[in-house]
C-alpha cells in the first residue's frame, strides 16, 4: 500500500500492522459481531481498520465522511456501535467536535478514538493477547457472518444499513480483480472513497486478493493529485465514476502528465458518456478499462465488461453477468422475465446479495424477494449475447406526453458538443405534457454558449420530444461523496429556478 500520507507498507508490514490492531481490538474485549464505526476520508488507517476488524469478525460500520451530526447519530445508534474510530479533522469537517456532540446521544457507544493520537496507537497494543489467540479467534469465524454495514441513502426515508458478509465482499473483490486481470505487478490508483464498496471492495479487496498494490492518491478526490500519483507510482489501473474521469481529462488538457503506465481501470457508479470513454482509452492509455455495474446491496458488482470488449460494448453496455451471479430483467408490474432487448427492472441473485438491511426486516423484504432476487430499482435491458445495458433508474425515467425518455440518451448527446463538459437531464413538471425535459449543463471554462444555441444543436439531431425544453448552466452538480450526481437535488433546484423566474415574470409584468 502506498498512501498520500507518505506512508508505504509491503504486504509483510501491512499484515503485521493488521495483526497488531486485530489483537488490540481483542484486548479491548471487542467480540465477534460487535459494531465498530469508521468516519474518515481515505487514509492508510482506514485500510488497517478494515482488515483488522474483518480478521476478528467485527462488523465495520462505514460512515460517509460528508455526514453531519444527525446522520452520524442515526447510523451509530441504528447499528449500535460500541466503538468509533475517526479522523480528527478534514477540510471544514471537525470530526472531533461533531463526535463530542453526538457521542453522548448514542447509548451503546463506549469510546471514540481519533487517528494520529496516542489512543489510536494504543489500539494496536495487543497486551496479553497473543498471535495464537488471534489465530484461534480466526478459526471461530464463519464466512457467512456479517463484517460490514454500509448506509445507502435513498432519496426518501432514513438511510438503510446494507449488511455484508466476508463471503459477500471478499468474493466480489476477488472476481472484480480477476476480470481486471490483476497480478502482483499491478498498481491500482484508488481515488474513490473507502466508505463505499468501490473503494474498500473493488479497490482494497481486489488488490489484496491478487497481491496488487493499493495506491491512495489523496484523502478525497482531486484530479491533479490523481494524475500526479499515477505518474509517480507508475499505476497500471485507475478507478473512478465518470465525473472523475471527466475532471482528470480536463486537468490533463491543462497540463500534460505521463500516464503511459496505465493499462486498465474501472469506471462505474453511473453511465459513462461515449466521448469520455473514447478519451480515457486514447488519452489515458486505459485500453483495457472495464465498466462495472452494481449496487452496495450486491457487494457491489453484478456485471462487468471484459478487457477485450470493444468500444461499443464498453459504452453501450455494462458488460455481462459476473461469475457465480445471476441477473434477470423483469417487467416491474408482473415480475415476468422480459424478452431480450426489452427494458425492465434489473434483478440480481447469488452469493453477492447482502444479508439484508441491518435491523430492518421490512425494508429488506421490500428489496429481496422470497426467491433471493435483489430488486435493484434500475431499469435495463439484456441483449442476445447477455450484455446488460442500464437505461436509467426506474424513477429517473421521464414520461413526456406518453413518450418514455431516458435521461442518459440525452446526456450522451449533449456531451458531444465541444463546449459541454458534462450534462444531467431531469424531468420537470409541465402543464401541457405532464413532464418535460430539462438539462443542467456544465460548460467549458470561458464558453458563452446560450440555452438557445444548445437547443439548436439538438434540434433535428435528436427526436423533438427529447430536446430539452429548458437548459440551465451550472459550474458543478450536487454530488454524493461517491461521486454520484444527486438528481433529486437538481429537481429541487429546477423547482426553485422555476419559482424565481415566476417572481421575475410577475415583477416584469407589474
Ligand atoms: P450504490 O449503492 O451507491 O453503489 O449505487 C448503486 C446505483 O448506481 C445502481 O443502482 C445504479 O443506479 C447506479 N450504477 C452503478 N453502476 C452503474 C453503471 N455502470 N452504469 C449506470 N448506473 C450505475
Amino acid at each position: 500500500m502506498v498512501c498520500h500520507q507518505r506512508r508505504r507498507f509491503t504486504y509483510d508490514e501491512f499484515n503485521a500492522a493488521v495483526d497488531l490492531m486485530a489483537r488490540g481490538l481483542m484486548r479491548r474485549g471487542i467480540a465477534v459481531g460487535d459494531r465498530v464505526g469508521i468516519w474518515s476520508p481515505n487514509c492508510a488507517e482506514w485500510v488497517l481498520v478494515q482488515y483488522a476488524t474483518a480478521k476478528v469478525g467485527v462488523i465495520l460500520v462505514n460512515l460517509n465522511p460528508a455526514y453531519r451530526t444527525s446522520e452520524v447519530e442515526y447510523a451509530l445508534t441504528q447499528s449500535q456501535c460500541r466503538l468509533l474510530v475517526a479522523a480528527p479533522t478534514f477540510k471544514t469537517s471537525d470530526y472531533r467536535a461533531m463526535v463530542a456532540q453526538v457521542a453522548p446521544l448514542v447509548p451503546t457507544l463506549e469510546e471514540s478514538i481519533f487517528f494520529e493520537s496516542p489512543e489510536f496507537d494504543g489500539l494496536s497494543d495487543p497486551g496479553a493477547v497473543t498471535a495464537a489467540d488471534l489465530a484461534a479467534r480466526g478459526r471461530r469465524l464463519d464466512p457467512f457472518q456479517p463484517i460490514n454495514i454500509q448506509y445507502t441513502s435513498g432519496t426518501t426515508g432514513f438511510p438503510k444499513g446494507a449488511t455484508l458478509t466476508h463471503h459477500n465482499i471478499l468474493n466480489n473483490g476477488f472476481f472484480v480483480g480477476e476480470l481486471c486481470r490483476y497480478t502482483e505487478a499491478d498498481r491500482v490508483c484508488i481515488p474513490v472513497p473507502f466508505y463505499h464498496c468501490f473503494g474498500m471492495v473493488m479497490g482494497n479487496l481486489a488488490c489484496t486478493s491478487h497481491g496488487a498494490t493499493m495506491v491512495i492518491p489523496g484523502p478525497a478526490f482531486e484530479a491533479q493529485a490523481v494524475l500526479t500519483a499515477i505518474a509517480a507510482e507508475r499505476c497500471t489501473s485507475l478507478y473512478g465514476v465518470p465525473t472523475m474521469f471527466i475532471a482528470e481529462l480536463e486537468a490533463l488538457d491543462a497540463a500534460a502528465v505521463d500516464l503511459g503506465s496505465l493499462r486498465t481501470g474501472i469506471m462505474a457508479g453511473a453511465p459513462c458518456p461515449v466521448e469520455t470513454m473514447k478519451r480515457v482509452i486514447s488519452d489515458m492509455h486505459m485500453t483495457e478499462v472495464t465498466i462495472c455495474y452494481g449496487m452496495t446491496e450486491t457487494s457491489p458488482v453484478s456485471t462487468q465488461t471484459t478487457f477485450d470488449d470493444d468500444l461499443e460494448h464498453r459504452v453501450r453496455s455494462v458488460g455481462r453477468t459476473h461469475p457465480h451471479v445471476e441477473v434477470k430483467i423483469v417487467d416491474p408490474e408482473t415480475g415476468e422475465i422480459v424478452s431480450r432487448g426489452v427494458s425492465g427492472e434489473v434483478c440480481t441473485r447469488g452469493y453477492s446479495v447482502m444479508q439484508g438491511y441491518w435491523n430492518d426486516p421490512q425494508r429488506t423484504a421490500e428489496s429481496i424477494d422470497a426467491d433471493g432476487w435483489m430488486h435493484t430499482g434500475d431499469s435495463g435491458t439484456m441483449d442476445a449475447d447477455g450484455y446488460v445495458a442500464i437505461v436509467g433508474r426506474i424513477k429517473d425515467m421521464i414520461i413526456r406526453g406518453g413518450e418514455n425518455v431516458y435521461p442518459r440518451e440525452i446526456e450522451e448527446y449533449l456531451i458531444t458538443h465541444p463546449e459541454v463538459v458534462d450534462a444531467q437531464v431531469i424531468g420537470v413538471p409541465d402543464a401541457r405534457f405532464g413532464e418535460t425535459v430539462m438539462a443542467w449543463v456544465i460548460l467549458r471554462t470561458g464558453s458563452r454558449m446560450t440555452e438557445e444555441e444548445l437547443q439548436q444543436y439538438c434540434r433535428g439531431r435528436i427526436a423533438h420530444y427529447k430536446v430539452p425544453a429548458r437548459i440551465a448552466f451550472v459550474e458543478e452538480f450536487p454530488m454524493t461523496v461517491t461521486g454520484k450526481v444527486q438528481k433529486f437535488k437538481l429537481r429541487e433546484m429546477a423547482q426553485e429556478e422555476g419559482l424565481r423566474s415566476q417572481v421575475t415574470d410577475d415583477r416584469d409584468a407589474g
